[in-house]
């Protein structure tokens, strides 16, 4: 049987990117598949995508920075789709700066969406989980939030935030058969990257091991092994997909 069947998974930023990706691979394994975020089209190319692989698939608009959107959010995909018990929250952007030119309103903004936006989220969507005593939570943070970046300490820090909020959901979800992970990219092919100045790419390549940069497959495959039956035994794990970038 197909690892995800049965199942309805919410994935946050899920029509472009790695979010896109994980979508369609969570689909192929049979999940309904709920996409959320700010500007998406309802009738986009990932909910077709989606839908071509024989699931149902919703687009929702929603800031995940905004408590009160999040608990809309729950209550309209609860009803369209069925209790979620796959939950990833991949939204994310950046506002980089170096520190000292760092001003309060990127820090703000970085820290609501992609901190505090898994805060909410995970707020809303475990209560079913815990009542249906079974869960995936799975944060999508960086390998920068593991050994920082120039000019992204607001991002670094929303980034290690998550791997602690995962780490201590993981302590108080266990006993509910609910794990909660989170996974770190290194540096994956999509928009949020493709921005970069070419002299940071070769830089950047020279310290991949495995010689190229990651697609978004590389991270969705990781994602749905996670939020399968079998990975039941992992839980406040961090699992980097980076090509050997950081070790140890
Ligand atoms: P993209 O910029 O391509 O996609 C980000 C997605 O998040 C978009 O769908 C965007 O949609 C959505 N989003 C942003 N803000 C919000 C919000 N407030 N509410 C709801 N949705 C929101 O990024 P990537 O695919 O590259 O990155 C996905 C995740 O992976 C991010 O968390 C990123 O930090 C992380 N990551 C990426 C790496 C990379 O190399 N690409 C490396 C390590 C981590 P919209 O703008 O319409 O709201």
């Amino acid at each position: 049987m197909a690892p995800h069947s049965g199942r309805v998974a919410l994935v946050t930023g899920g029509s472009r990117g790695i979010g896109r990706a994980i979508a369609l691979a969570l689909a192929r394994g049979g999940a309904d598949v709920a996409l959320v975020d700010r500007s998406g089209p309802s009738d986009g190319p990932t909910v077709r995508e989606v839908r071509d692989l024989g699931v149902r698939c919703q687009h929702f608009r929603c800031d995940v920075g905004s408590s009160e959107q999040v608990q809309g959010l729950a209550a309209a995909v609860t009803a369209e789709l069925g209790a979620v018990s796959i939950l990833v929250n991949n939204a994310g952007l950046t506002r980089d700066n170096l520190f000292l030119r760092l001003g309060d309103e990127e820090w703000d903004q970085v820290l609501a969406v992609n901190l505090k936006g898994a805060f909410h989220c995970a707020k809303a969507f475990s209560r079913g989980m815990l009542k249906a005593r079974w869960g995936r939570i799975l944060n999508i943070t960086s390998v920068v939030g593991q050994m920082g970046n120039k000019g992204q300490s607001n991002y670094a820090a929303s980034k290690a935030g998550l791997i602690g909020l995962t780490c201590s959901l993981a302590r108080e979800l266990a006993e509910r058969s609910i794990t909660v992970n989170a996974v770190a990219p290194g540096f994956i092919r999509t928009e949020m990257t493709a921005e970069l100045p070419d002299a940071v790419q070769s830089d950047l390549l020279r310290q991949i091991p495995v010689g190229r940069f990651g697609e978004p497959e590389d991270v969705g495959e990781v994602v749905s092994f996670l939020a399968s039956e079998e990975a039941r035994y992992i839980t406040g794990q961090v699992l980097r997909v980076d090509g050997g970038m950081l070790m140890g």
